[in-house]
């Protein structure tokens, strides 16, 4: 059951992706009902043995949902503001089934006319969670129930008793779905996670870069009014595999990972970028925030208990202007590093100090 799989934050981002994935099956569907609709005109000319002119408008009438259907479906952008129109189709097409059908002899054509309309509905649910789906779809049954006052189908029941299972079987049938989904889903998820943390950290690695700077001219393409790089090395880090083991090694790397992360806002990035390198994105810092950020990494890491021996840090700050490639501003963090280590170690450097 996805309501256990996944939180409720998760749980949009879920139905965001399956509208996503769906959508264009959905509203081809939409389309293919919409024109099924107007072609009932023919059968409604071989019924009259003519042309059947009391159905034109009312065949026609599907052709104004359609209309704005055509145009409101590319601008929509979540699954929440697509939920009204994506299911306004197949209802319009029944209430113009319902329409023709008032003008024939026989009302009971109705009944293959809305059998059809529960495939469309199972298509538009595939872009939709099931908890709305089935609200919705069961409306059917108000339509029917509605035309029924003025249509006075001569099977009312039979079409009430023939809608009723298969609204349960395109709703279980949408469930197997939604969950068949659901692992395709989590399974994408944790390949596209694995492929950008690193797998001691749990922080990025550097293939994250690939995502935040544009392909084309290598700048970042982070939203923020000013991006600040640091570049953190551990300092005398090969003394500690020397003298503890390399496995104490990995631990004082997962701490240093830990105490960076901790102190970041979730719009920043926290990258392992070698052996004992990390490269920080701050989003939207002022310079005096970004260097008091800088010192407290630097402080913390120095004086908290990690388990294994006591190390220190140097950093090196670069703010990033808008000419500067992420090569460039990684490049000049890395040179105020360099000087941190040429100076002593242990300390914060900034790129416009030097
Ligand atoms: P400096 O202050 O100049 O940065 O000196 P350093 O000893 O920290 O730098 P150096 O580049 O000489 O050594 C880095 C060491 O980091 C060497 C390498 O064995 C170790 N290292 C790299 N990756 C890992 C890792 O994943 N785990 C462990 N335990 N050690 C690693
Ligand atoms: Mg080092
Ligand atoms: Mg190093």
């Amino acid at each position: 059951m996805i309501y256990s799989k996944f939180s409720k934050d998760e749980l949009n981002i879920f139905y965001q992706a399956k509208f996503e994935y769906y959508r264009k099956v959905s509203a081809y569907c939409a389309i293919t009902i919409a024109i099924l609709e107007i072609l009932y005109f023919v059968t409604d000319c071989q019924l009259y043995g003519r042309f059947s002119y009391e159905t034109v408008i009312p065949r026609l009438s599907i052709l104004l949902p359609l209309g704005i259907f055509l145009v409101l479906a590319p601008k929509i952008k979540t699954y929440k503001s697509g939920i009204a129109l994506y299911y306004l189709i197949p209802h319009a097409a029944m209430w113009s089934t319902i329409w023709s059908i008032y003008h024939l002899e026989n009302k009971d054509f109705a009944r293959e006319g809305f059998i059809v309309m529960h495939f469309a509905f199972l298509a538009i649910g595939m872009a939709m969670p099931l908890i709305y789906h089935i609200p919705i779809h069961t409306c059917v049954i108000l339509n029917i129930i509605i035309s029924n006052k003025f249509n006075h189908y001569e099977h009312f029941d039979m079409m009430i008793t023939l809608a009723i299972p298969l609204i349960l079987g395109v709703s279980v049938m949408l469930f197997i779905m939604e969950n068949t989904y659901a692992d395709a889903y989590i399974n994408k998820r944790k390949l596209e996670t694995n492929s950008v943390s690193d797998s001691l950290t749990g922080i990025y690695n550097r293939f994250i870069l690939n995502e935040i700077t544009s392909p084309i001219s290598d700048k970042f393409k982070i939203k923020g009014s000013s991006i600040h790089v640091l570049m953190l090395d551990i300092d005398h880090f090969k003394n500690v595999n020397d003298s503890y083991g390399h496995e104490a090694g990995d631990e004082v790397l997962k701490f240093v990972s830990l105490q960076i992360k901790s102190q970041l806002y979730k719009k920043d990035y926290v990258i392992r970028w070698g052996g004992e390198e990390f490269v920080t994105i701050l989003v939207d810092y002022s310079d005096e925030e970004a260097l008091k950020l800088a010192q407290k990494l630097n402080n913390d890491i120095k004086t908290l208990e990690n388990g294994i021996c006591n190390i220190t840090i140097s950093i090196g700050i670069y703010k990033c202007t808008k000419s500067d490639t992420y090569h460039t501003a990684i490049e000049k963090a890395d040179h105020a590093l360099y000087y941190a280590k040429e100076h002593g170690r242990d300390r914060v450097v900034n790129y416009k100090d030097i």
